[in-house]
């Protein structure tokens, strides 16, 4: 039996530069001590008072189906919290609730792209952006984004991109790059999106982690509003990763039909997560602040360490729980540094190549395991590239 070309075609064929992810899980496995510097995982828990504002939730009875569209207190608080930072009046309106950041990603495509349109996003990518825009029968067309221009999209490059195109899905900060859009960027964005009537969809999950620089939401950005859809996510803002609540922001109208998609497919999401999620953000900054404090320190020590040598340069990461690193001066590619780094000193790293072609000759590092082991770690990763500096290699 044949299956759906939309379910076949949601991975990409061949090497797609995750073989050492696995390789590094196996070997967890097996036992080895692998220090896994991979994917967005923090290395603390949801925070017990959250744990316990979900099991005062769940206990109170709030355990059968919630409202679709999300609970009105949540669907309230996040509308706040969007119109305090961005100055964008927002109601619960134009807010959705949905499992978790990738789902709404989905949804978002969906309400914009009808099968066969063009959908457009930034390589490097976060690595389900092209299998979500397939999944919904739209095809996926990547905007390459030069290191030179530290990964930012570029006016001319998006303008060329853009000729046919209905959306353009961008992400700051930036997962893998680190790198948070400057305001510069957002105008070629923006101005695009206008000039060829661009759904813009604007991937925010990392909107709390913000080191240099400040955060930007588009749909702040003069002509936007009505075109833009906001992705949110509790994951990466509160380390609520497993309880999968995110949320889309758009004009009314347009959650009116996301709630409509909604109820054709996850049936809303749980009640007691939602209690606790708006007990998190009723917290304030503070708890934001803890939660990224962890990422906000160890980039200040990776960047103290790499200005020690001046082999490998890191790529302006102002933001996220990543670290982007250009190896391309040892003269391997992101998968054989990755590679070799894994088997000589158990240490997992991304290469740049699993994010698509733009990041080739780099890797990411992933910022989220305890200090004195990510400094032990970066150490040994740094020395370990020093072993294939040319110049230094003639003496
Ligand atoms: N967007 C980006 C850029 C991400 O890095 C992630 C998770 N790593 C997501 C969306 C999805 O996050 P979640 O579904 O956990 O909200």
């Amino acid at each position: 039996m044949e299956l759906a070309h939309r379910m076949t075609a949601l991975t990409g064929d061949g090497s797609d530069g995750w073989d050492v992810f696995y390789k590094a899980r196996a070997l967890k496995k097996q036992g080895h001590p692998i220090i896994e510097l991979t994917i967005g995982e923090h290395d603390i828990h949801t925070h017990v008072d959250i744990l316990a504002a979900m099991g005062r939730s769940a206990r109170g009875g709030h355990t059968g189906y919630a409202a679709v569209p999300g609970t009105e207190g949540l669907r309230t608080a996040i509308s706040r919290r969007i119109e305090q930072q961005s100055g964008v009046p927002t109601t619960q309106d134009n807010i959705l609730i949905t499992p978790g950041g990738q789902s709404a990603l989905f949804a978002a495509h969906m309400a914009v792209l009808n099968p066969g349109d063009i959908a457009l996003y930034c390589d490097p990518y976060y690595a389900t952006y092209p299998g979500t825009i397939r999944g919904t029968g739209a095809l996926d067309r990547a905007i390459r984004c030069d290191p030179a221009y530290d990964f930012q999209p570029q006016a001319t490059d998006l303008e060329v991109a853009a000729q046919g195109a209905r959306s353009l899905l961008v992400n700051s900060p930036n997962n893998p790059t680190g790198v948070v859009y400057d305001r510069a960027t957002w105008k070629g964005i923006a101005q695009t999106c206008i000039a060829h009537d661009l759904w813009l969809i604007s991937d925010e999950v990392y909107d709390t982690q913000v080191w240099h620089g400040a955060h930007i939401s588009p749909r702040s950005l003069h002509g936007m509003q009505e075109r833009t859809l906001v992705i949110g996510s509790m994951s990466k803002s509160h380390a609520m990763t497993g309880s999968r609540i995110g949320w889309i922001c758009g004009p009314a109208v347009v959650i009116e039909h996301l709630t409509n998609f909604a109820t054709h497919t996850t049936y809303g999401v749980p009640g007691f997560i939602q209690d606790a999620a708006q007990f998190a953000l009723s917290q304030g900054q503070a708890l934001e602040d803890e939660v990224a404090a962890p990422f906000r320190r160890r980039r200040r020590i990776a960047l103290d360490l790499i200005a020690q040598q001046n082999l490998l340069r890191a790529v302006p990461c102002s933001g996220a729980m990543y670290l982007m690193l250009d190896i391309r001066a040892t003269g391997l590619s992101g998968e054989a540094f990755a590679h070799a780094l894994l088997d000589a000193h158990q240490i997992a790293v991304m290469p740049g190549e699993s994010f698509g072609q733009a990041a080739a000759g780099h890797i990411r590092v992933a910022m989220t395991v305890a200090d004195d082991r990510f400094i032990n770690a970066l150490t040994d990763l740094l020395s370990f590239a020093a072993e294939f500096d040319e110049n230094k290699r003639r003496f």
